[in-house]
């Protein structure tokens, strides 16, 4: 009997020239084992034609050409494999069922005397090779949701490191959609079958690991948990949907999953709260509410009439394109009754990944002038016009790109919730794009900075540089001038707001 041995689990390359062979050997499916060689070296160049099962087939040849349409029956004629049926079988061979090898060939078997196989739904190997291909699907969505990277350093400085355990091998053909997420930041996912890594050059795989491999805790965790601790609406709590959605299995890889028992515990009581807090009208209130939650698109409808629905509505936005290449919406932070509320233009990259406004380099700029004014920022609020970074990708690089007047008219639906939910005394639009959603229309800095101006809302506004101006300008005199402008600036806002 022949025993076709493929150099590891997810040997695609080595199953089609093994069944290749088989085919035109004539060789029929009951008659074949397969089996994956341990001793295989899944990293190593593949051996040379010609060593493999010793019955005369060949695998993880190095020669090994892409399964042909055209294979002959014992030297006789040709037949067609359809292309449903290539695609159906490289995705199937990443489940982790031991019987996928044979029910693949059973099908490449009789395709020959049935070329339509892959049409009849209801055949049972076909639809168990669907039912494969269905699971690897769903588990290389979960990874895509459920990769939780936690900051480490190594020799060549801070890498990004996140532990998974799919529930399928599909590690290595998920990894190119972290690549074109995260294209400017070293990472490696570690999973029992394999690790991928991203040096901001190339992808490379190395064998499985241990998850005492991967770092437990970083200072990125509790931006983490403080985010998801503010988008949890307890009013939306579906306990069974979020099981299904995300289930145990991956909780132990999640920073949030240590907050989820707790916030479902006070789910009740904190609905009750919300609906106490309604000041009027609770009856109609308690409807809107429960109308807006039951839809899936918290962005359309009725403005929000609190921060926590801001904070969880911005990730599911889609008034603008932006949501698109971003990795979240985020959202604006700070005191819900603060008396200055500062709007930059758009989160940068780093702020795109830790969720969070201003923490990046623009952010480190921002910090010193508002220390250098003495002002808390702890008593602000901080957002920006546009909740999504919008950017484009330059070789490895997600360079920023200035939103348009289009997107930030879209995103003031946000900008316009947050004024009228904080009612601030003072607004400090940093830049034009920020001076455009604030006054909505383009308000010149140069023109307008280092005086009080007044809203229609009786708040008022003050226009200043933005941070990452006072970064980008190369002259040392200039930007030593526009920071001490930039600082007199935060102060007058400050003054305005006391
Ligand atoms: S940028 Fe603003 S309007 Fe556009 S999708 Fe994001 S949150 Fe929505």
């Amino acid at each position: 009997m022949p025993v076709v041995r493929l150099a590891h689990e997810t040997d695609f390359d080595g199953w089609r020239a093994a069944a290749r062979s088989l085919r035109q050997a004539g060789v029929a499916p009951h008659h074949v084992v397969w089996t994956v060689d341990g001793s295989a070296d899944l990293f190593s160049p593949p051996p040379p034609c010609g060593e493999g099962s010793g019955v005369g087939v060949t695998v993880g040849c190095a020669e090994a050409t892409p399964l042909r349409p055209t294979l002959s029956r014992q030297g006789g004629e040709g037949f067609r494999v359809p292309r449903p049926f290539v695609d159906l079988a490289g995705q199937a061979i990443l489940h982790r069922s031991d019987e996928r090898f044979d029910l693949l060939y059973r099908l490449l078997w009789r395709l020959q005397d049935k070329p339509e196989l892959m049409h009849i739904l209801s055949d049972a190997d076909v639809a168990r090779a669907h039912g494969f291909a269905r699971d690897v699907h769903r588990a290389a969505h979960k990874m895509k949701a459920f990769v939780r990277f936690r900051l480490a350093k190594d020799d060549e400085g801070e890498v990004y490191v996140a532990w998974f355990e799919p529930a399928h091998r599909v590690t290595e053909a998920t990894a190119p959609f972290f690549v074109k997420r995260f294209a400017n930041m070293r990472f490696s996912i570690l999973t029992p079958d394999v690790c991928v890594h991203w040096d901001l050059k190339a992808l490379a795989a190395t064998p499985g690991a241990d998850p005492a491999d991967a770092p437990r805790e970083d200072a990125l965790e509790d931006y983490w948990k403080t985010y998801y601790a503010s988008i949890f609406n307890p009013a939306r709590l579906k306990v069974a949907a979020m099981r299904k959605e995300m289930p145990k299995r991956y909780w132990r890889n999640l920073p949030e999953a240590a907050l989820i028992p707790e916030l479902i515990a006070q789910a009740e009581a904190r609905t009750s709260d919300m609906v106490r807090a309604a000041p009027t009208e609770p009856g109609r209130r308690v409807v809107r509410a429960a109308v807006r939650n039951s839809r899936d698109a918290p962005w359309e409808g009725q403005a929000p009439t609190s921060l926590e629905e801001i904070a969880a509505g911005v990730d599911h936005c889609r008034r603008c394109d932006l949501w698109r290449d971003a990795t979240q919406g985020v959202p604006g932070e700070g005191p819900p009754r603060a008396r200055l509320l500062f709007v930059g233009e758009q989160p940068g990259d780093q702020e795109d990944l830790a969720g969070r406004p201003f923490v990046g380099p623009a952010g480190q700029v921002f910090d010193r002038a508002l220390a250098a004014a003495g002002v808390p920022r702890a008593e602000t609020w901080v957002t920006n016009a546009v909740k999504h970074f919008k950017h484009e990708l330059t070789g490895k690089r997600r360079i920023h790109r200035t939103p348009n007047a289009g997107e930030v008219a879209a995103c003031r639906w946000w900008l316009d919730a947050e004024r009228r939910i904080i009612r601030p005394r003072v607004i400090v639009a940093l830049g034009a794009t920020a001076g455009l959603a604030v006054f909505g229309k383009a308000t010149s800095i140069k023109d307008n900075r280092g005086r009080a101006l007044q809203l229609p809302d009786q708040a008022q506004a003050v226009v200043t540089y933005h941070p990452s101006f006072l970064l980008r300008l190369p002259d040392e005199k200039a930007k030593a001038e526009a920071y001490e402008a930039f600082v007199e600036d935060l102060k007058l806002a400050w003054t305005l707001a006391a």
